[in-house]
């Protein structure tokens, strides 16, 4: 109030003072001609008149200026300089407050994109006002060009219409996205008025191993039902019925035979959980090849009991080659592929296990058989947990359908690769490549 009062008064002396210096003049003047009131007011009018353009034209400065306020103001004296100065000063410190809401507004954005969770926000007509990156991909849409279209024209999904249409959000719906590809689900929540918040997470992955691990559940049970079955058949035949000698020793053969196969089940399922609970294999813990080789060659034997030839061949300069890693697992592994190789030879048939070192450091176990061989369809599916080519033959010759399963973790966890190549009729190979970090020669 202080401060007009000054502009004010500085304002009206000023021109009180032009007026009457004017008047003055004109007055003088006019005296010589006889006129001294006439051109004295006259003179007044025009001084003051002079005055009030010159103070309109500034404030003409200040408005070109503000027209484009990002430059500096004019230069101005007075009362208009003041309010050039304070105008620039108030418009600086907010431009500054937009550029840090701004800034707090990325900030906040790339929270939400940094998340694997989609965000989109819908106005009252369902029209897609913002949708991060996450989101757009869940949907399929394009985070730019989709904005501002109705979301049910692209999002078409029968599940996601209905829930939106529906108003009541209180649970989260899932459904199939991109072509049935993906598993999504969405949460819708409103907010403000009628506006909504579509959040969205891909599933997929979650309903995968929900349904591999309700699936492996339902195929233990399975496997451990059937011999368990049997078992109790011929229990309650032992109870009941008056057996021979001969019967009962055939009756408890065949028993031991239901036992072992569980017995064999049960170490496999033990195998895999241990292999998939402990950490990551040492990698400076050493065991021979050639006594891994003598071991399976052994149990090669006792499985093939003389029906097949078998070839245990590792060069005389790999005598002294080492494997890192955990020797059970090693053991177990390439146990598999041989165990495998005599089981799916019929008699008469020839097996080669060997093993060498590639000129780049790896070391390559294979065993090659010319049994009934694999059609190219099975092959991509071969090391799924009990996928069995042929299930009798799995089951008739003590198969579990977990072998190549575990083959399989034991060879990823050591950082190398299993391969299969196969030819129904002909036979199979398959090999086990090992890293060359895991290969050494014994010194000494
Ligand atoms: P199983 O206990 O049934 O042998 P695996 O996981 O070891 O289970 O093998 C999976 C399936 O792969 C077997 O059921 C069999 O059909 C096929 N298979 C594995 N090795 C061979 C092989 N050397 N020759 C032919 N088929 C094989």
């Amino acid at each position: 109030m202080e401060l007009s009062n000054t502009w004010l008064w500085s304002r009206v002396t000023a021109r009180v003072l032009t007026g009457s210096v004017g008047g003055y003049a004109g007055w003088w003047l006019g005296a010589r001609m006889g006129y001294p009131v006439l051109t004295g007011l006259s003179a007044a009018a025009v001084a003051l008149l002079s005055v009030t353009v010159l103070d309109t034209l500034k404030g003409y400065q200040l408005m070109d200026w503000l027209r484009t306020p990002d430059v500096d103001p004019p230069k101005l004296p007075g009362l208009w300089g003041e309010v050039a100065h304070r105008t620039h000063r108030v418009l600086r410190d907010r431009e500054r407050e937009i550029l840090n809401e701004r800034e707090r507004l990325g900030q906040f954005l790339s929270a939400i994109e940094a998340s694997p969770n989609g965000v989109m926000l819908l106005d009252a007509t369902e029209h897609i006002t913002w949708i991060s990156t996450a989101a757009a991909l869940h949907f399929g849409l394009h985070p730019v060009r989709d904005l501002a279209q109705r979301v049910t024209n692209l999002v078409r999904a029968p599940a996601f219409v209905q829930h939106l249409a529906h108003g009541d959000y209180a649970e989260p719906i899932t459904f199939a996205s991109q072509g049935g590809h993906t598993t999504l689900s969405v949460t819708i929540r409103a907010y403000g008025e009628g506006l909504k918040l579509v959040l969205s997470q891909d599933i997929t992955e979650r309903e995968r191993s929900d349904t591999m691990r309700r699936d492996f559940v339902a195929n233990v049970s399975h496997e451990i039902r059937t011999p368990l079955t049997v078992l109790s058949g011929f229990i309650e035949t032992l109870v009941n019925l008056p057996l021979t000698d001969v019967e009962r020793v055939r009756v408890l053969t065949l028993m031991t035979q239901q036992a072992d196969r569980m017995q064999t089940l049960v170490s496999d399922l033990l195998m895999l959980a241990q292999i998939e609970g402990s950490p990551r294999p040492a990698s400076d813990t050493w065991c021979r090849v050639s006594a891994l080789m003598e071991r399976i060659a052994n149990d090669a034997r006792g499985l093939s009991r003389d029906r097949h030839t078998l070839v245990f061949s590792v060069a005389p300069a790999e005598r002294l080659v080492e494997l890192a890693g955990v020797e059970g697992e090693w053991l177990s592994a390439m146990g598999n592929l041989v165990s495998n190789a005599v089981r799916y030879t019929p008699e008469g048939g020839s097996i080669t296990v060997s093993w060498v070192t590639c000129p780049d450091g790896r070391g390559e176990f294979s065993v090659r058989d010319s049994g009934i061989g694999i059609d190219a369809e099975h092959l991509p599916r071969l090391t799924e947990r009990f996928y069995r080519v042929d299930g009798s033959r799995s089951r008739d010759t003590g198969g579990t359908g977990l072998g190549l399963s575990i083959v399989k973790h034991v060879v990823q966890r050591h950082g190398g690769e299993l391969r299969v190549s196969s030819e129904k009729g002909k036979g199979s190979t398959f090999t086990i490549l090992v890293p060359s970090m895991r290969v050494r020669v014994r010194q000494g």
